[in-house]
């Protein structure tokens, strides 16, 4: 079975870790050979940056350093044992910026890569190499080779408005300066990575993470031919939601769909996600019983850019998605055997069964 996920960093890379589980793969590292099982990670780019000549990969990084074994388990980002020295040394150059957290470990990363893309090399073809050391035990596909990075237009202090990276928004400005709006900079133009158009039509079950929905899965979206193979894939399409609640678990998302204008609950980004063509999916969960949330009124058609034929809400929500079957189970990610519980969930909605 192949299984296709669009992920950020520690929400997706969290959830990576319980499908694998679910999969009957170990959660941490390689797959063992002759596995029936592969997992697709198409990996948010935009949060990207360049800083003191380093290209920065916050989410492909967090979901190698996550699955690899490498992470900092009490931070979720970055390395485990990590030193600071050269942050340090930076600091007393004034060299800015000092507000974004580049830990020595992790810099040795920032300089293979920012070495091989100098030299000409596609990230997606750093990951790989990247990735031969971690074993991540999932394909980590960049959502794209282009640069496509999201700025966060705000009101400075000074009172001027201006867009600035989104690193210094949630990094610097902790997603306190209000946004008026994010924008994937760049996206128009980028074209999807190699093999991510491919490994949604081939997939047998499509997943969108609990990750942040406004600048982690819209931005994989907003790359070209990636929302159109999604509505197109003969494979379920299910998301699964990172608000419970009326709230973001770990993080400021609510700051982010607030600049949307989508409200800060299961529901509304189910309803931002959109119900995809009924006929698209061949073989998503259509003898669910009636007494489930599935939406059978004269909307059920889908919305026009929708992409779900499932959503999956936390046992204490409730959501009514056109043309999307919803269903509640626990999706707190408070541990792997939790998190597998979730992904076989997910997957089961998707019209596909793990043996
Ligand atoms: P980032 O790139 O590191 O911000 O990570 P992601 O975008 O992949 O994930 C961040 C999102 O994960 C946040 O918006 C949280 O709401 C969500 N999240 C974190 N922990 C949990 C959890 O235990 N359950 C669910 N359902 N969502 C979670
Ligand atoms: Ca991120």
């Amino acid at each position: 079975m192949k299984v296709v996920v669009l992920v950020g960093g520690v929400g997706g890379a969290r959830f990576l870790l319980g499908l694998k589980a679910a999969l009957g793969l170990p959660p941490v590292g390689a797959a063992p050979e002759g596995s029936p099982h592969e997992v697709v990670a198409v990996v948010n780019t935009a949060d990207d940056v360049w800083l003191h000549g380093l290209r920065i990969c916050p989410d492909l990084d967090t979901c190698m350093y996550t699955l690899g074994g490498g992470i900092d388990p009490d931070r979720g980002w970055g390395r485990a044992d990590e030193t600071w020295v050269v942050k340090e040394e930076l600091a007393a150059y004034g060299a800015d910026p000092t507000w974004f957290g580049l830990g020595d470990r992790d810099i040795a990363t920032h300089l293979v890569r920012s070495r091989m893309l100098r030299a000409g090399f596609p990230l997606s073809a750093v990951t790989e190499a990247l990735c031969t050391r971690w074993r991540p035990g999932v394909t980590l596909l960049p959502m794209s080779d282009d640069r496509v990075e999201t700025h966060v237009v705000v009101d400075e202090p000074g009172g001027e408005r201006r867009a600035i990276h989104f690193q210094e928004w949630w990094v610097r400005h902790r997603a306190e300066l209000t946004a008026h709006a994010i924008v994937p900079v760049g996206a128009e133009q980028a074209k999807p990575g190699p093999g991510v158009i491919e490994a949604i039509e081939s997939a047998d079950a499509v997943l969108l993470a609990p990750s942040n929905p406004v600048v982690s899965i819209d931005t994989i979206l907003s790359v070209p031919g990636v929302r159109d193979a999604l509505r197109g894939t003969s494979a379920g399409v299910v998301g699964l939601s990172p608000i419970i609640g009326g709230k973001a678990l770990r993080g400021m998302a609510d700051a982010c769909l607030s600049a949307i204008g989508v409200e800060t609950s299961a529901e509304a980004v189910g309803r931002h996600y959109g119900g995809r063509p009924a006929e698209a999916a061949d073989n998503t969960a259509e003898a669910s019983p009636p007494a489930e949330a599935a939406d059978n009124t004269a909307e059920a058609a889908g919305s026009a850019a929708g992409v779900l034929d499932g959503w999956l809400v936390h046992s204490t929500d409730t959501a009514t998605v056109p043309g999307v079957t919803v269903r509640s189970v626990p999706l707190l990610m408070s541990d792997v055997p939790a998190t597998a519980a979730m992904a076989r969930a997910a997957l089961d909605l998707a019209g596909v069964t793990v043996g």
